[in-house]
């Protein structure tokens, strides 16, 4: 009833044919476990079922999934189109490392992606962008990037880490590829890294030789926990979505809160899109009046939610985007980023991820956390 994990390296050959013939193959899962590895595939298969695709890969780590993913697709003189609004690290990848490489980058709004079908005209032949933005929750609006791409010799590419399947409304396709950082709800407890890539076979092909080549395999072990979290991740999103929405209901009306960030909520950025999700997921982010100070006073008061980074596990935690999941930006050159136009996180926002804890045990931790 549970598969076993593949705790090995090698496997043992019939016969010296086979061997030679396997050199040859793409992704064998029972050779060298740096090109695959049965425990591994196990996990595959399940994301592929899962997000309704015809293949997956799984990496170590969420970044690795989407630095593999786009040094397969890119090289010298490329042109890109990446969204505005895009996890910390993945902004400084695009902004500081592919303009290295020479890959000429630009920038959109997803939730208005009023500039996109220029970027396409001027040659951009990859669009990347969040479907629901961290820390912002800013909802990319999927129809208006899917009509400036149809047509055109252009890939998607969508990192659903926000929006995994039980967000994301059943058979909703956001991007050609769809990437996740399996640290977040699809383990779902806090406890393993990993990250995925996930559609057409030729192209989950073309990532693989690439990943073996860069050396960016997974171990079985891992692998094996999260396949674990995934057998639960209906259940737990559900209950998730839940109780967000009901704590973004509740920091609406309070009067130390300036606005509230979910996507159950009528009033955010982008809401228009909503319609590609059938629930908001767990992470919700507060801005507060008092700036700064006001959001760490806020941070060190919980007790039930914990102050850590991280979201999308079965314990709720707290955290200061700008100094804490989004401090990579601080690293970069200021006056690059500005002009980028990249969106960096207001200095008042407190980023909430909410567990399956008792809902009445949570809200009453933050009115008291804001209160006293
Ligand atoms: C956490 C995160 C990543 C990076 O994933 P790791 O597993 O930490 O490498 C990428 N994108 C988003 C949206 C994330 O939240």
């Amino acid at each position: 009833m549970v598969q076993p994990i593949y705790q090995s390296s090698i496997f043992h050959m019939p016969d010296h044919r086979v061997a030679a013939a396997t050199e040859h193959a793409v992704h064998p899962h029972s050779y060298y476990s740096r090109w695959g590895n049965p425990t591994v595939s196990y996990l595959e298969n399940q994301l592929s079922a899962l997000m309704g695709t015809e293949a997956s890969l799984v990496f170590p780590s969420g970044m690795a999934a989407i630095t593999t993913t786009l040094l397969t697709l890119l090289g010298p003189g490329d042109r890109v189109a990446m969204s505005s609004a895009l996890y910390g690290d993945t902004t400084r990848f695009f902004l500081e490392e592919l303009r290295r490489w020479g890959v000429v980058v630009s920038l959109f709004d997803p939730c208005e992606p009023r500039a996109l079908p220029a970027l396409i005209e001027q040659g951009a032949r990859l669009v990347y962008f969040e479907s629901i933005s961290n820390p912002e929750l800013r909802i990319a609006d999927l129809d208006a990037i899917h009509a400036a791409c149809r047509g055109r010799p252009v890939l998607t590419v969508c990192d659903c880490t926000f929006s995994p399947p039980g967000v994301l409304a059943e058979g909703q396709r956001p991007a050609d590829l769809c990437l996740h950082s399996l640290t977040k709800y699809l383990s779902g407890h806090y406890s393993v890294f990993g990250g995925s890539v996930s559609g057409p076979q030729a192209l989950i092909d073309r990532i693989w030789h690439q990943q073996s080549l860069y050396g960016s395999a997974i171990d079985p072990q891992a692998a094996w926990q999260i396949s674990q979290g995934v057998k639960t991740l209906q259940l737990r999103i559900a209950r998730q979505s839940a109780s967000a929405a009901l704590l973004a209901e509740a920091l609406c009306g309070h009067p130390r809160v300036e606005r509230v960030f979910h996507p159950s909520l009528q009033c955010g950025p982008g809401t228009a899109a909503r319609r590609h999700l059938s629930a908001g997921g767990g992470v919700l982010s507060v801005s507060l009046k008092g700036g700064e100070a006001a959001a760490l006073r806020l941070v060190e008061r919980t007790r039930v939610f914990g102050l850590s980074v991280s979201l999308g596990g079965v314990s709720s935690c707290i955290e200061h985007a700008q100094s804490m999941s989004h401090s990579m930006l601080d690293a970069m050159d200021a006056q690059m980023l500005a002009q980028s136009g990249a969106r960096i996180p207001p200095d008042g926002l407190v980023r909430l991820s909410v567990g399956i804890e008792e809902p009445e045990d949570l809200l009453q931790d933050l009115m008291a956390a804001l209160d006293d």
